[in-house]
């Protein structure tokens, strides 16, 4: 049986980090290296990567005729999916379609449509095979659908082979995120202990979190070809014996890495120690979740940090010599005082990288049903939906001058003369034109918006 792994393009109109940055599809590296071995035969798998492919899609689907398209993807690309496998379907009329991924497990209705055929709302991997498995048995999709939605999938532990990565070999060097590059992900827990109240990523496990054998994690490391290594755990920084335990580990395997992680600003000001033995072994940046400079805000969100803890956690990083990625989330009651309060306020903190997000109640998050009469735009406009597009009415001004404030602040925070000498010392001219040419495009975008007024 053939089947083809697709990750799409996102759609034009999506305002996208993917200009600045593209992670690996690890998802279906875990799917690949998970198939059962009593069927491993009978199946003929490939990964297309629609984002770095040069081939278009239809010339790639006529080429493999593929048995069934497996596709993945985040809200922006629902709307995507949902043409690629009318596409699949148009063209090879028997083939089997199915969906998976972050936004497959929280909304999975928003992919119901006549031609997909499988929802991967539980347990991808063992979804995947259960599926491969009846397929192969001539079983028909309904019958399928009933085992997988009866099927008790266990989700606490992880006990699965580590990633194919060779699976996407042809696209490795195309991966990177900001200055790390090439960069391969590694996942070493799932879920978070923690409950913002905006949060996506914490109901995908439905609050649960659980890590796995830090002695796995560092044999899966070893397996790695890349030196830079992103860690995608919601939340890297959260249990110091683990994390003590780690670094031990690194040290003790002479594991030369370079290591980019999220973490909450809390546990950065109350475990410097820890943050400094990281970065003796290789932690090069941090994504914290700054998300406010109101108090207000932080408590709306449930965070539980406060702007001192946030003062501190950046002073410290910076100390170290870490890079920190600021993300922010932008109200939509912010006045141009707010705006220029933050941005001062961030220059002041000398912060060089922020994602400065306008506050987007992502369908499946709790806050999502108590803006559901506020919103500006469709539900089903899938694509804007990418945490840079403005969902909400601005109170106190324009969505035009919103759209200016949001571009003016990421200039005068990021575009600094003093910054870009630093960073051309640090991470050398070439990278640095790479994430010029990024980041434009992106004001780009934020320019159309604001001629365009929406
Ligand atoms: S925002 Fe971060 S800390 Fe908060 S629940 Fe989500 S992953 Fe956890």
């Amino acid at each position: 049986m053939k089947v083809i792994l697709i990750r799409p393009r996102p759609h034009k109109e999506t305002i996208g980090l993917q200009h600045v940055m593209i992670c690996e599809p690890l998802e279906f590296e875990y799917l690949i290296s998970n198939i059962p071995n009593h069927i491993k035969n009978d199946i003929h798998i490939k990964m297309i990567d629609l984002i770095v492919e040069k081939k278009n899609y239809k010339d790639i689907l006529i080429n493999e005729k593929p048995d069934f398209v497996l596709f993945t993807g985040y809200i922006t690309h629902v709307g995507i999916i949902k043409d690629l496998a009318k596409k699949a379907k148009e063209i090879f009329h028997n083939v089997i379609t199915g969906v998976g991924g972050v936004h497959a497990e929280v909304v999975p209705n928003d992919f119901n449509s006549d031609f997909i055929d499988f929802i991967y709302n539980k347990n991808g991997i063992d979804g995947f095979n259960l599926t491969l498995e009846m397929l192969l048995e001539h079983f028909d999709v309904n019958k399928i659908n009933e085992q997988l939605n009866t099927y008790n999938f266990k989700n606490d532990n992880f006990k699965y082979n580590y990633p194919d990565r060779k699976s996407v070999s042809k696209y490795r060097s195309h991966y990177y995120y900001m200055f790390h590059s090439p960069c391969a992900l590694i996942k070493t827990s799932f879920g978070c202990p923690y409950n913002c109240s905006f949060c996506f990523c914490k109901e995908i496990t439905k609050g649960k979190y659980f890590s796995r054998d830090m002695e796995d994690v560092i044999n899966e490391l070893k397996t790695i070809e890349e030196k830079e290594i992103y860690i995608v755990d919601d939340d890297f920084l959260f249990d110091r014996n683990k994390l003590r335990h780690f670094i031990d580990l690194v040290k003790d395997n002479n594991i030369q890495k370079n290591f980019l992680v999220y973490g909450r600003a809390d546990f950065i000001t109350e475990n410097a120690d820890i943050i400094a033995e990281l970065k003796s072994i290789g932690l090069q940046a941090v994504i914290v979740g700054i998300e406010s400079v109101r108090a207000s805000d932080l408590q709306a969100y449930n965070k539980k940090t406060t702007k001192e803890i946030n003062e501190k956690c950046i002073k410290i990083l910076k100390d170290l010599d870490i890079e920190l990625y600021a993300t922010l989330i932008i109200p939509l009651d912010f006045t141009i005082t707010d705006f220029a309060e933050l941005t001062s306020w961030l220059k002041k903190l000398n912060v060089r990288f922020v994602n400065l997000q306008p506050l987007t109640p992502l369908p499946g998050t709790e806050i999502f049903n108590s803006y559901t009469s506020e919103l500006i735009v469709e539900r089903n406009s899938y694509e804007v939906w990418d945490m840079a597009h403005v969902v909400l009415n601005p109170k106190f001004m324009s969505i035009r001058r919103f759209y200016y404030e949001l571009l003016k602040a990421y200039y005068k925070v990021i575009m600094r003369p003093s910054h870009l000498t630093v960073l051309i010392k640090k991470y050398g001219l070439k990278a640095n034109l790479k994430m010029l040419a990024g980041s434009s495009f992106v004001s780009m975008q934020y320019i159309h918006k604001i001629v365009r007024g929406r």
